[in-house]
């Protein structure tokens, strides 16, 4: 499974802005908008191209779009933080939602929400910003290659190893674009160092 970590110091900047428990949730989301503008760039370089012809005011030049449809899905309620930087850069995607709620005490993600537009052969941006157990990703990146998403990507802020793991065992071709690799999870699937409940975090909610 491809996994690409990010190597940039913008990027580090804004994650450890991120993790930084004193950060508020009015900073924690423009952080998230930044980091997620970085995360977009990284994918869309993988994505195919087609050339066009545009008219500049002075003369016609050739350039370059990207081709086939794009459709974003944030996993609730985490990923709706994402959402707003990727319809900036790609105001013509459209979205779909997946809604998983952990259970505290035994860690596993269960769905309470699945609204998905068409996905045959367009490619699908999945936005999780904390990969811990992979439990929620499988799920929804199930669910997406499932209606026929052409490539998936997963865009998330942190990720755990015990996460990577899970997924390249199930999803060999899902392309996993990450800040952060981080070094394990707590007793609790918390990742470690983490920045803790992305949810929390975004909508202050402690
Ligand atoms: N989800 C979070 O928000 N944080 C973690 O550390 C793990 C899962």
């Amino acid at each position: 499974m491809p996994l690409t970590v990010l190597d940039h110091a913008l990027a580090a900047h804004l994650v450890t802005r991120l993790r930084d428990r004193e950060t508020p949730p009015e900073q924690f989301r423009p952080l998230t908008r930044a980091l997620t503008r970085i995360l977009v760039t990284e994918a869309t370089r993988r994505l195919p191209t087609r050339t066009v012809t545009v008219r500049t005011p002075l003369e016609e030049t050739a350039g370059v779009e990207i081709a086939g449809d794009i459709v974003a899905v944030p996993v609730l309620r985490a990923g709706l933080g994402m959402l707003d930087a990727v319809l900036e850069m790609l105001p013509e995607a459209s979205v779909g939602y997946v809604g998983l709620e952990r259970d505290e005490t035994t860690a596993i993600a269960a769905s309470y929400y699945c609204k998905l537009p068409a996905l045959e052969d367009k490619t699908a941006l999945l936005l999780d910003p904390m990969l811990a157990t992979g439990g929620s990703a499988a799920w929804a990146a199930n669910q997406l290659t499932g209606a026929g998403a052409a490539q998936v990507f997963l865009l998330c802020v942190v990720a755990a190893p015990q996460g990577i793991a899970r997924l390249a065992e199930s999803f060999p071709t899902l392309q996993v674009i990450a800040a952060s690799l981080d070094r394990d999870l707590d007793d609790r699937k918390y990742i470690l160092p983490g920045l803790g409940d992305y949810g929390d975090r975004l909508y202050g909610t402690f």
